[in-house]
């Protein structure tokens, strides 16, 4: 095949054709700056307020609990860090409580390894071998801790599709006063998310993962939730987040959930079945391979894999030298190759967990494509395990 084949669109998408050209007028012809008081100003502050009301709508918020910010790390960073702020100063710095899991992003596992040298002790919920928060033990880890002031849980998960039960954990947040956080990253613009229904108190996104540009994202916060401002300076996004807005960055991630809701069913319905058929394929002609995460609460895009006796990194690679782009599992760390702490998280031991491989699918593919990827699958893993005809 000539074309490269994209299948690591839980790493990044394209930015939409539609969504380049909502950006372009920001970018040379309404230039002003939004925070100016004459009209030429105005244009771009309307064109920040506009994709404010099209994001509220999306997951069923008020657009004045749209905050926008450089992507899901910020956001997630200001989420945790400011909700332990605003607990101390309600408790007479007394320390605070986060519980998460274990399978969270780095954006969320790093900024509590951060706070947890000094302001907050830290909790990782059990989650069962599919990588889903076992309900009972977060009830449990609620009653047991003193001083819970923040639940963050993220709504699916990135290496291996599992959707979380965001609802039953909102419900229980609710019921116990907790702040509930999800970080909503791989899930907004694949997955209809209701933020009143389900209790959400907060909720990261970011554009580039639902067809927007990169470095622009937005954090939800419920009004009821006084959080404390991230990013100190001027009086931008209601004095909580400063600094000149990216507009045609937010103007483009408008555009991007507008699209992607638009399109959701129909192309959440086309991609599973090429995931499915996919899937199928790999798991019937190639030997010693499970698939990870859960089969049911499962992002339609994601199909990922641990190969029996190789490396997913060097599998990688060697789908790189065909045109196909996927990603491994596990992160190189001085020099040798960790597995993954949701591959651990989830029971895997290293002989398995060393050996994933995420396929993420998105808007581009077809089932040529798939056809293709799983002829090369086939020849990689017989390669690297010696066993190739
Ligand atoms: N959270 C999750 C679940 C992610 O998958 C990612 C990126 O892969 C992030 C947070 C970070 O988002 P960003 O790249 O916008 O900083």
């Amino acid at each position: 095949m000539s074309e490269m084949i994209y299948l690591d669109h839980a790493a990044t998408t394209r930015t939409l054709p539609e969504v380049l050209e909502a950006m372009e007028p920001y970018q040379d012809i309404y230039y002003g700056n939004p925070s100016t008081i004459y009209e030429f100003g105005e244009k771009s502050r309307e064109a920040i307020e506009r994709a404010r009301q099209i994001i509220a709508r999306t997951i069923h918020a008020r657009p004045e609990e749209i905050f926008f910010t450089s992507g899901g790390t910020e956001s997630d960073n200001w989420a945790l860090k400011e909700a332990v702020q605003l607990h101390k100063s309600r408790n007479g710095r007394r320390r605070a409580h986060i519980l998460t899991t274990p399978i969270e992003h780095h954006a969320i596992l790093n900024s509590c390894k951060e706070l947890a040298q000094s302001d907050c002790d830290v909790s990782e919920l059990k989650v069962d071998g599919s990588g889903r928060v076992i309900l009972k033990d977060a009830e449990q880890a609620v009653m047991e801790h003193e001083n819970v002031c923040l639940l963050s849980v993220m709504y699916a998960n990135n290496e291996i599709g599992t959707i979380e039960p965001i609802d039953e954990l909102g419900r229980m947040a609710r019921k116990r006063n907790l702040i509930f956080h999800t970080d909503a990253v791989q899930a907004y613009g694949h997955l209809p998310i209701h933020v009143q229904r389900d209790h959400i108190d907060m909720l990261s996104a970011s554009a580039h993962k639902f067809g927007g540009p990169k470095g622009v994202g937005f954090l939800y916060i419920r009004k009821e939730i006084n959080l404390p401002a991230f990013v100190h300076g001027g009086a931008q996004e209601s004095n909580r987040r400063a600094g000149t807005e990216n507009v045609p960055g937010i103007v483009g991630m408008g555009k991007a959930a507008e699209l992607a809701h638009r399109r959701m069913r129909m192309e959440s319905s086309r991609i599973r079945y090429l995931r499915d058929y996919l899937s199928h394929r790999i798991l019937q002609e190639i030997p010693d391979v499970i698939m990870t995460g859960n089969r049911k609460f499962r992002l339609s895009n994601n199909a990922s894999f641990c190969f029996r006796g190789i490396t997913g990194e060097a599998a990688a690679i060697l789908l790189d030298t065909q045109g196909i782009c996927v990603s491994s599992g596990s992160a190189c760390s001085t020099g040798s190759l960790e597995d993954s702490h949701v591959l651990v998280a989830i029971g895997l031991d290293s002989e398995w967990a060393q050996g994933a491989v995420r396929i993420t699918l998105g808007a581009e593919n077809t089932k040529e494509q798939m056809d293709y990827t799983v002829e090369k699958l086939k020849m990689v893993v017989a390669d690297m395990r010696g066993t190739a005809a």
